[in-house]
C-alpha cells in the first residue's frame, strides 16, 4: 500500500516544505505500512520528519525515545510552533508534571512523546498498544557498544519490541557502519528492518589533514582569513578547549569554550550565542553539537584528531549544512594517536577500537582521495576522486626513500631498539641536548647521518615507515622505535621504499592553485 498521494499536504501543511528530500517519503511510506526501519541518514539529512509525519496520520500516539533531555524541550518547541501536539516525559520534571502527560496519553491529547530511556520505567501503564502506534528511536547507535557514543540506559529497549509486538520501530542514526547496524536490529529484536540508508557523501564540505606543527597559529591564520565565518574546533579535553579559547580571545577573536563541565546555564549560553551568531568560534569537547541545528556553520577544525572516523564524520558534518562551501580541517598529530591509543589500553573492546583508531589513522594519512577512504568505510563506493580534498587538490609526489629508510633504521638499530621517535630523530639530526648527551650519543657512528633533512620532515618519513611496516612502536616500552622483521630487508637486502615528500598545505598555496 502506498500513501504518497496525501503526503505532500501534509508535509505543507505542517512542516512547510514543498517536497521531501533523500528518502524521505520511501520511509516514511513504510512506517505508515507499519514495517520496522533502519535509517541511516548523515546529520542534516532530515531524519525527525520521517518520524513525525507519520505520528500525524497514527491513531495513537508516536513514542520517541532521545538521549539527551537538553533537546528534547527544543524539540517539542518546535513541534508546538508547527500546531502538532507533542510533549516530553524525563526525569527533570516533577511528579506533578509528569501525571498530567500520563493523562493526555491517556486521553489521547499527544501525537509525539518524547522520552529518556531511563524514564521508560515511569511509563509502563501506557506501554500498549492500546495508546502506542509507533516507537522512534533516535541516535540508535547508542544501543550499540560498537559504535562510538554507547549509552547503557539505551539497552533497556530491547524490551519494547516484547511489550509493543505489533507496534512498528523506526531506529534512526547518523553513523552507523555495517557491524553496529547489525548489533542495533539484533538489539532492538527488529532483525527483518527495512533498511535505508542515504549516500553519506557531503560534497560541499572540503577535506583536509595539515600536520599539527604549531596549530595554534595556523588555527589564527585560518581563522583571519574567514571574518565572519562561524566554526567549530573540537579539541580531545575541557582544559584544551578553555586554554585554545584563551589562545585566540588574547588575538581578539571571538570565541567560546563548551564541554561537559561547565553548568547547564554556561552550556546552553555558549550554545544560544553560537546558533544566534553572537559568538563566531566554539572551541568545544565532542559533547558539543549533537543535535545542534545551525545551517550556516563554515568550519569544523579538529584540534585533536578524533578516536574513529564516525566520530570524525559527525562532527565534520556539521558545517556546510546548507548546502553551500564548507571546511572540514584535521590536524594530524603523532603525539595525539599515541595518547588515543593510551586510553583504549585495556578497554574491554579493546581490539576493535585499535581497529577504528587505525582506520581513522590511515584517514589521516592518507595519499590517496580522502573522501574515497571516508566514504568505504561507512560502505560506499565513490567512482573517481572526489576533487575536494586535499589529497585531490595537491596530490602527494612518489619518491625513491631507501636510503632515507637506511638511514633511520640503521639510528634504531643503534640505539638498540629502546629509544621513542623524538631521540631518534635528534640523533639522526646530531642534536645536542640532554638525552643525547647524558647517554653519550654523540659517539654513535650514525650520529648526525641525517642533519640535511628538518625534524619535521623527518617525522614525516618516519610516520611513513611505521605505515608501511619498516618498524613498529612498542607502546608498552615507552613507545620505543622497534624494527620489524622487513627492516632487515631495507638494511641488508637492497629492498627499495617509497615515500612521499612532506607537502606544503598552507591555505596560500591551496589559493594560488584554486586561481
Ligand atoms: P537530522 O535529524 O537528520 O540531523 P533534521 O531532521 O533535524 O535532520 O533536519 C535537518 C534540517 O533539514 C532541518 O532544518 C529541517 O527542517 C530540514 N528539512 C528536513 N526535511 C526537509 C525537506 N523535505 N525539505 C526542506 N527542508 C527539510
Ligand atoms: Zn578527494
Amino acid at each position: 500500500m502506498t500513501h504518497s498521494n496525501n503526503l505532500i499536504p501534509t508535509l505543507k501543511k505542517h512542516f512547510g516544505f514543498d517536497s521531501f528530500r533523500n528518502q524521505q517519503e520511501e520511509i516514511i511510506n513504510a512506517v505508515l505500512d507499519q514495517k520496522d526501519c533502519l535509517v541511516i541518514m548523515p546529520t542534516g539529512g532530515g531524519k525527525s520528519i520521517c518520524f513525525q509525519l507519520p505520528a500525524l496520520m497514527f491513531k495513537g500516539i508516536t513514542l520517541v525515545i532521545s538521549p539527551l533531555i537538553a533537546l528534547m524541550k527544543d524539540q517539542v518547541d518546535g513541534l508546538r510552533a508547527n500546531g502538532i501536539e507533542a510533549d516530553y516525559f524525563n526525569s527533570s520534571q516533577t511528579a506533578d508534571e509528569q501525571q498530567h502527560i500520563l493523562e493526555k496519553v491517556a486521553t489521547a491529547k499527544l501525537k509525539l512523546l518524547y522520552v529518556a530511556p531511563e524514564s521508560l520505567g515511569a511509563l509502563e501503564n501506557i506501554l500498549n498498544e492500546k495508546y502506542i502506534s509507533c516507537v522512534a528511536i533516535d541516535e540508535a547507535h547508542c544501543i550499540s557498544s560498537w559504535g562510538h557514543d554507547f549509552r547503557p540506559s539505551y539497552q533497556q529497549l530491547s524490551f519494547l519490541k516484547k511489550a509493543l509486538t505489533n507496534t512498528p520501530i523506526i531506529a534512526l542514526t547518523a553513523t552507523a557502519d555495517k557491524a553496529t547496524r547489525q548489533d542495533i536490529m539484533e538489539q532492538l529484536q527488529i532483525p527483518n528492518a527495512k533498511q535505508f540508508i542515504t549516500s553519506f557523501d557531503r560534497k560541499n564540505i572540503r577535506l583536509e589533514v595539515r600536520p599539527a606543527n604549531d596549530r595554534v597559529n595556523q588555527i589564527i591564520d585560518f581563522i583571519a582569513q574567514r571574518p565572519n565565518q562561524s566554526g567549530i574546533i573540537y579539541c580531545l579535553s575541557r582544559k584544551s578547549t578553555e586554554q585554545l579559547k584563551e589562545r585566540l580571545q588574547s588575538k581578539g577573536i571571538d570565541a567560546q569554550a563548551y564541554h561537559a563541565g561547565l553548568n547547564f546555564q554556561e552550556r546552553t549560553k555558549v550554545q544560544e550565542d553560537f546558533i544566534f551568531d553572537k559568538t563566531q568560534v566554539v572551541c568545544a569537547t565532542v559533547a558539543f553539537g549533537m543535535g545542534i541545528d545551525k545551517s550556516n556553520v563554515r568550519w569544523v577544525i579538529h584540534y585533536n584528531m578524533p578516536k574513529n572516523l564516525e566520530g570524525y564524520y559527525q562532527e565534520i558534518g556539521r558545517a556546510g549544512r546548507d548546502g553551500t562551501k564548507a571546511k572540514a580541517l584535521l590536524f594530524h598529530s603523532y603525539a595525539d594517536v599515541l595518547q588515543l591509543r593510551r586510553f583504549i589500553d585495556g578497554a574491554s573492546n579493546e581490539q576493535l577500537q585499535i581497529a577504528k583508531l587505525e582506520r581513522m589513522k590511515q584517514f589521516s594519512e592518507a595519499t590517496s582521495c580522502r573522501r574515497k577512504i571516508l566514504l568505504s568505510y561507512f560502505g560506499e563506493l565513490l567512482a573517481t576522486n572526489c576533487g575536494n580534498c586535499d589529497v585531490c587538490k595537491n596530490p602527494p609526489q612518489f619518491f625513491n626513500g631507501t636510503v632515507i629508510a637506511q638511514k633511520a633504521l640503521s639510528v634504531i638499530t643503534r640505539l638498540r631498539q629502546g629509544e621513542s621517535m623524538g631521540v631518534i630523530i635528534d640523533v639522526l639530526r646530531g642534536a645536542k641536548n640532554a638525552t643525547t648527551l647524558e647517554k653519550q650519543y654523540y659517539q654513535l657512528p650514525s650520529y648526525g647521518i641525517g642533519n640535511d633533512i628538518s625534524w619535521k620532515d623527518w617525522q614525516h618519513y618516519i610516520i611513513q615507515l611505521i605505515d608501511q611496516g619498516y618498524c613498529e612502536i612498542a607502546f608498552h616500552k615507552h613507545n620505543a622505535l622497534q624494527l620489524t622483521h622487513f627492516s632487515k630487508e631495507v638494511l641488508f637486502n637492497g629492498q627499495e621504499v617509497q615515500m612521499t615528500k612532506p607537502v606544503d598545505r598552507s591555505e596560500k598555496l591551496e589559493e594560488k592553485q584554486e586561481k
